[in-house]
């Protein structure tokens, strides 16, 4: 699990360009599924027959990034922001193109930490002309995060934990299932991090009985933290409620019920912002009863993501009790 981790947090795919991560998932589950397909949006959908209801499982693929607004003189970049960043935690920071072109994040002086927006960083390439910029990246270039792999024992630091912690559930789950008692849809969803698009048309077509999105949550417990009751260790998260998902209450019971029932740890999620795909999905056609496992998560968004192993163990366990329990209709 943790190699599986490793290896999908090392791959650059921001929303958009989930090209890389996508053919990365697709070896891996080539001889697990009964069917894998691409979708007009990207999303890859990996299929596994077993019963007459259909279940929709999503992990988000792609991860926050930046784009290239511009390039001056000097060759230095200007760059707009590609899902959920904050300006303070990206001085110094190292950014990866596609093509592997690193760099490196500055700031403009400022006088007040209040004062920086994302305007007053550029990125620098290393170079001493805007023909040398424009020779490795291109406006509208995309770059993710690069930031290695930190293995603390049980507990894992990286960039773009969220959501390739969920994308490792579920392909683990993928692989762990024995028995499925419903149609399995398991989708790697495109561009969440920009407004959960992809996991729309993905649900619009599979039109599910049930959805389960998976995917990380923040926690409440650093010093001085926000008041939340989601501990690294306490076991997978059943969500109640984000900014975009109440979950059905039949929903929650049944992850509670299925996590009792297996002796599996888990915690309840109350987050009082953010969203995941589940709050797409649940909107589509007249409706989709949805809801999610979450892998809780602290420091969120930031180049440094850290999670529990025995979290993201329950929430393997949790994936596969819900594939192998039998939704009906
Ligand atoms: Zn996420």
């Amino acid at each position: 699990m943790k190699e599986l981790i490793r290896n999908l947090t090392a791959i650059s795919s921001p929303s958009g360009r989930e090209e890389p991560i996508r053919a990365f998932i697709q070896k891996e589950l080539e001889n697990y599924c009964d069917e894998l397909k691409v979708d007009t949006l990207g999303n890859l959908i990996a299929v596994k027959h077993g019963g007459k209801a259909k279940l929709q499982l999503a992990a988000h693929m792609d991860e926050i990034g930046i784009i290239v607004t511009a390039i001056d003189k000097q060759g230095f970049l200007r760059f707009a922001n590609v899902g959920g960043i904050n300006p303070h935690r990206l001085y110094g920071q190292r950014v990866r193109f596609k093509d592997g072109t690193m760099g490196v994040i500055g700031a403009e002086k400022i006088d007040d930490i209040k004062e920086l927006t994302l305007e007053k960083l550029f990125i620098d390439l290393g170079v001493t002309s805007e023909a040398e910029a424009k020779a490795k990246v291109g406006v509208g270039a995309m770059a993710a995060f690069d930031h290695s792999f930190v293995d603390l024992g049980h507990r894992v630091i990286a960039k773009a934990l969220d959501d390739r912690v969920g994308c490792a559930v579920l392909i683990e789950a993928l692989k762990r299932v024995r028995k499925p008692q419903n149609d399995l849809y398991c989708t790697f969803t495109v561009q969440e991090e920009v407004g959960l698009r992809g996991a729309r048309t993905a649900a619009f077509d599979l039109d599910p009985d049930l959805a389960i999105a998976i995917d990380v949550t923040d926690t409440g417990d650093t010093p001085e933290a926000r008041k939340l009751a989601m501990k690294l260790g306490a076991g997978a998260a059943i969500k109640v409620k984000d900014a975009y998902l109440i979950t059905p209450p039949r929903v929650k019971e049944l992850l509670t019920e299925l996590a009792e029932k297996n002796g599996i740890p888990y915690q309840f999620e109350v987050l009082p912002f953010g969203g995941t795909d589940a709050g797409a999905i649940q909107l589509t056609k007249a409706g989709v009863p949805s809801g999610v496992i979450s892998i809780p998560c602290r420091y969120l968004h930031s180049h440094s993501e850290m999670v529990d192993l025995n979290d993201v163990e329950a929430a393997v366990r949790l994936v596969v009790a819900a594939m192998e329990h039998p939704l009906g209709g």
